[in-house]
């Protein structure tokens, strides 16, 4: 049991291995099975340091679509009754195998994405976190009870599975993302058909693999790959229960409005744009190595990067030194040792990024560090830019008001406290923000008055670990539960309130009786 592809792509190109002269194909997933897809339609996933082919994946058509979809629902049939200790027991094989297996699959992930080798490890541990918070479920899908709500009557709420429900995720972290989806899914009692982002599937493929080799039965994990006649099908589909959707604002919110016009439940975690406050009593070195590895870590491809740092009073004087500190990162391809800044994702994603960084200079904006020409040796042909830091920006800049996704930090200067939360809180986007202080009182303050879900004190990038939920917001959300943790499980589940009675015997003591009680 084996997709070629994700089995052969920690080499540098699969053609080689092959010995076929083709690259190898990404299978699909259904009913247990890695299957070829019959379609015409395929695309190539490509080193972005190299530009060497390293596998190509399908568009699967919707007729197989509709084959997982029907797979996953004959395996909700024996699935939804399987013990929870066994589903349990799953999830426990499943954390040692990635674990297990980090090493092979940060290469692969590195490859097909272009980030460091160590943030590769970190994307693969944020996601097999959330499969070791899933070995809880035994104490998460609890139900309440409450006893002689009147007279002899109990009242107990089950938290049931849903039935099919499918994923769709971005290529900014193909382990952490779906790791984040199918697993919770799956030991709640679901079944799933995932889709993964085309740009970057491998990773996620070896991934899957081992969740097979955890022990999850045939039919109940399927993997489609594909674009949008894929995901159309999938928000289409009269089997599929619920959808879990991460990735950027305009398609999340396509996929939230045809999937809840179908009658799914949806989430759609979207775009971001990140603001860091600085206030000038802040840890001056620590708050600047914060910033600068928020911005351009991972070339600034992380939905909660900061792409924004608004310096307040008087800390608008440490522009020079940020600009210093970003200037000390190395770029390079992310297997070499010691690099911090990787390529982007795409040939297509750099191009958006330099006409961005075009747009700003023709606004007006002051391009304090300007990354558009950078030269790594040996990689010629990668999509490398270097970390990029605008000044004077202003609120009606379109570097400011578009999420860039790139490493490029757009600086704001304010005079207080109450401008920037208010600067802050008129942005649409609401995943994080950063308050870097060493005031109590003013980031108590702020953690009260921000508009924003996920809020770090003197912490760049609050991602809440798998014990909390993922609480983007506003612009950046589409949905009431976010991914993992409890609200996951409410998400992954259908609440059935039972109200009971029992009788000891037949005796009646009241008769008929037409009217509510009064309890
Ligand atoms: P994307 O929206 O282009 O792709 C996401 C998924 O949607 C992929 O699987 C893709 O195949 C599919 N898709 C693409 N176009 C489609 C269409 N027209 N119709 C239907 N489906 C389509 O996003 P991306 O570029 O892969 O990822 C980057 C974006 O994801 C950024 O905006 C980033 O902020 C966001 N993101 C958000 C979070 C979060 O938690 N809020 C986390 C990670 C990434």
């Amino acid at each position: 049991m084996s997709t070629i592809a994700s089995k052969e792509a920690s080499k540098e190109s699969s053609r080689d291995v092959a010995g076929s002269g083709a690259p190898a194909t990404v299978k699909l997933l259904i009913n247990g099975e890695f299957v070829e897809s019959k379609t015409a339609e395929w695309r190539e996933i490509v080193n972005p340091a190299t530009q060497a082919v390293l596998a190509r994946v399908p568009f699967a058509t919707v007729a197989e679509v509709d084959e997982a979809v029907r797979s996953a629902h004959a395996a909700f049939q024996t699935w939804k009754d399987t013990p929870v200790g066994a589903r349990m027991r799953i999830m426990l094989r499943y954390q040692a195998l990635i674990r297990e297996h980090m090493p092979r699959i940060a290469k692969t992930l590195s490859a097909e994405q272009g980030k460091t080798i160590p943030d590769a490890e970190g994307d693969i541990f944020r996601g097999l976190e959330v499969v070791e918070h899933a070995c809880s479920i035994g104490t998460l899908q609890q139900g309440e009870f409450v006893e002689n709500v009147a007279g002899g009557v109990d009242t107990y709420t089950l938290r049931q599975p849903l039935g099919v429900c499918a994923g769709i995720t971005p290529f900014n972290f193909p382990a952490m993302i779906p790791l984040w989806m199918f697993p919770m899914a799956l030991v709640c009692g679901n079944t799933f058909v995932l889709k993964p982002s085309e740009q970057d599937p491998l990773s996620t493929m070896q991934l899957v693999e081992l969740a097979l080799e955890a022990g999850v039965p045939k039919g109940v994990l399927n993997v489609v790959h594909g674009g949008k006649d894929v995901v159309d099908a999938l928000c289409t589909h009269e089997l599929v229960k619920a959808i879990s959707f991460v990735g950027s604002t305009a398609v999340g919110t396509h996929v939230y409005r045809l999937g809840s016009e179908h009658g799914k439940r949806v989430q759609s975690m979207m775009g971001a744009k990140n603001h860091a406050v600085v206030l000038p009593d802040a840890n001056r070195e620590q708050t600047l190595n914060a910033l600068a590895g928020a911005a351009f870590g991972a070339a600034g491809q992380r939905c909660m990067a900061t792409s924004v740092a608004v310096l307040v009073g008087a800390a608008r004087e440490w522009l020079p030194d940020l600009v210093a500190k970003a200037k000390t990162l190395k770029i390079n391809a992310g297997h070499e040792a010691g690099t911090d800044v990787g390529p982007v994702v795409s040939r297509a994603a750099k191009q958006r990024i330099l006409s961005l960084i075009d747009a700003g200079v023709k606004e007006g904006a002051t391009l304090a560090l300007d990354g558009r020409d950078v030269h790594v040796p040996g990689y010629e042909q990668g999509n490398f830019i270097g970390p990029t830091v605008f000044a004077d920006v202003t609120t009606e800049m379109e570097i400011y008001r578009t999420e860039i996704f790139g490493p490029v930090l757009v600086v704001l200067s304010v005079a207080t406290l109450d401008d920037a939360i208010a600067l802050v809180n008129r942005n649409p986007f609401g995943n994080g923000v950063g308050l870097f202080t060493q005031s109590g009182a003013a980031a108590r303050k702020f953690q009260s008055e921000i508009d924003i879900g996920q809020v770090g004190i003197n912490i760049p990038i609050p991602v809440p670990v798998p014990f909390f939920s993922f609480t983007g917001s506003r612009g950046s959300k589409l949905g009431d539960l976010g991914p993992y943790g409890k609200q996951v499980v409410q998400f992954y589940t259908q609440t059935k309130t039972v109200t009971a009675r029992w009788f000891d015997d037949d005796t009646v003591n009241d008769g008929v009786n037409t009217t509510i009680r009064l309890r």
